[in-house]
């Protein structure tokens, strides 16, 4: 990490007053023995560092930590809040970072394209001609009994995407 280039107008004291309050009772516990790097599937097939993440985190390096594509590397496996010798909750600390991300309007591409698939379908996935296809052959209805079977049921679930907000969170986007 580089520790010498970190301004302090980049820093923001109540990020991590956010993060505790928030579930990550732990995280200024934090030795950076880096345990948790070593253990992360994740890490070693990519820039990742776990023990990086939750340095800054604990910083208060806000934005860089929640615009940072990094944080979406994690695969939610548990593994390093199982080894972490401080008891820290990595996994939920970097859960509590991705829903702030996402309040702060940083989504990746791709997840609010399937956001917004659900939202004007029903589903991240909808229907096509192929996986009708493959129900076809598996012998099951080429209709699952979901939005696409009744119609009506869509108009309840673009309901409750806007009553929850989230229709609002996947169509701020930030600029840049
Ligand atoms: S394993 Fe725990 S204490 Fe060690 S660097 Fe990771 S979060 Fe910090
Ligand atoms: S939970 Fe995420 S950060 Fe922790 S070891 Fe698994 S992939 Fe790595």
């Amino acid at each position: 990490m580089e520790r010498d280039n970190i301004e302090t107008e980049n820093i923001d004291p109540e990020f991590v007053d956010a993060l505790v309050e928030a579930g990550a009772d732990r995280i200024r516990t934090c030795i950076q023995c880096g345990t948790c790097s070593s253990v992360c599937p994740s890490g070693r097939r990519t820039a990742f560092r776990t023990r990086e993440l939750m340095r800054k985190a604990v910083l208060g390096l806000k934005d860089e930590v929640l615009s940072s594509s990094d944080l979406w590397l994690c695969a939610t496996c548990l593994t390093c809040l199982e080894r972490c010798p401080r008891q820290i909750r990595t996994t939920d600390a970097i859960i509590i970072m991705r829903n702030m991300a996402v309040e702060e309007g940083y989504m990746l591409p791709p997840h609010r394209k399937t956001a917004k698939k659900l939202l004007q379908t029903g589903h991240a996935v909808p229907l096509d001609d192929a996986n009708q296809e493959m129900r076809k052959e598996l012998e099951m209805d080429e209709v699952p009994p979901t939005v696409h079977s009744h119609p009506d049921a869509l108009d309840e679930v673009k309901r409750i995407m806007e009553k929850t907000g989230f229709k609002k969170l996947i169509e701020e986007e930030v600029e840049g």
